[in-house]
């Protein structure tokens, strides 16, 4: 297996300034109390009804009514919202949802606005090259090979997803560990690298300590090693380092989460109201998170090597 095409390939000016360049956000958050980075739940549409979605759970604890009934910004609102941002000096947008693909305009206005843009979406809609200075990044969903992934995701779309992403260099596959998959990771890792793409992360499935979707015991210990073990068959394809690994078990990067200190990184609702944390609006998930900022941000804050290499080539 060829996997040079992979390996990152920063020199080291472009390293340097790079370093620069997060010195400087970093000054403007610690110095102006200006957020680092935003997450915009742009809609509460979807496309779906994933049976482990936390968007929608965490949604309904708002009682805000039916999805349908609910309000969302407009386009010209959330562009105000997405100018503002950028006029503090916010690089950096991961857009969201429900299914941001659902309000296409506005992904275009925000990889116009903002320096860099990750949107997650499950792929089910094409994401045109827009004509904008810099291409978004994609993060797009895959729980496993494709039966699995048209039962969690309660529709037959596997085989659109494929075609959606096939060599697109902008994707980057997110693949939620749960106890529904964990025993499918290796299919999903040859799937993403047979589409092509530019590589996969993981995350740990989220969710209070009742949801039989957690991964415990025996099965967190199975995951564990299914990941090390593509860790070290694909190597710069597997975005993600033992360290990250590890804090997805242990959680001790909890306390020290970008979204639990004010003005650090903000999260909206579709309607304009601001969330606890990307994951939901309450702190009792953080007790089961797995989402992958707070963890790689910690195992960076700790200058672990294996981390810094590996996310030189996944920009924030
Ligand atoms: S595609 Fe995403 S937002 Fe839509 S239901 Fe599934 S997990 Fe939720
Ligand atoms: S749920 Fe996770 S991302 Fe959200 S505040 Fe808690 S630790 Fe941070």
């Amino acid at each position: 297996m060829n996997l040079t095409k992979y390996a990152p390939n920063l020199s080291i000016i472009e390293n340097i300034q790079k370093g620069l360049e997060i010195g400087n956000r970093m000054a403007n958050v610690i110095i102006k109390k200006r957020p680092f980075a935003v997450n915009y739940d742009i809609t509460w549409q979807c496309n779906l009804r994933c049976n482990h979605c936390y968007f929608y759970s965490s949604a309904a604890e708002l009682e805000l009514g039916e999805i349908n009934t609910r309000k969302e910004l407009s386009d010209e609102q959330w562009i105000n919202v997405f100018r503002y941002h950028r006029s503090l000096g916010v690089y950096s947008a991961s857009i969201t949802g429900g299914e941001p693909t659902l309000r296409m305009y506005l992904l275009h206005e925000a990889v116009n606005i903002f320096p860099s843009v990750q949107i997650a979406t499950n792929g089910t809609i094409k994401i045109p090259y827009f004509k904008a200075k810099k291409q978004p990044i994609l993060w797009v969903s895959l729980d496993g090979p494709k039966d699995l992934h048209n039962k969690i995701r309660g529709a037959s779309i596997f085989d659109k997803v494929i075609k959606n992403i096939q060599d697109d260099k902008r994707v980057f596959i997110s693949c939620t560990v749960s106890s529904q998959n964990y025993k499918e990771i290796e299919k999903v890792v040859e799937i993403a690298y047979d589409a092509d793409v530019s590589g996969i992360f993981f995350l740990w499935y989220t969710g209070y300590d009742n949801d039989p979707l957690l991964l415990k015991g025996e099965k967190s210990k199975i995951a564990v090693g299914k990941i090390l073990n593509v860790m070290k068959e694909y190597e710069d394809f597997i975005i993600f380092s033992k360290k990250m690994l590890e804090l997805y078990i242990s959680k001790e990067f909890v306390p020290h989460c970008f979204f639990r200190k004010k003005n650090r990184i903000h999260s909206y609702y579709p309607n304009g109201q601001q969330k606890f944390c990307v994951m939901g609006n309450s702190p009792k998930l953080c007790k089961n998170c797995g989402c992958i900022v707070p963890v790689a941000v910690y195992a960076l804050r700790k200058f672990d090597r294996e981390t810094i290499n590996k996310l030189r080539r996944f920009p924030f």
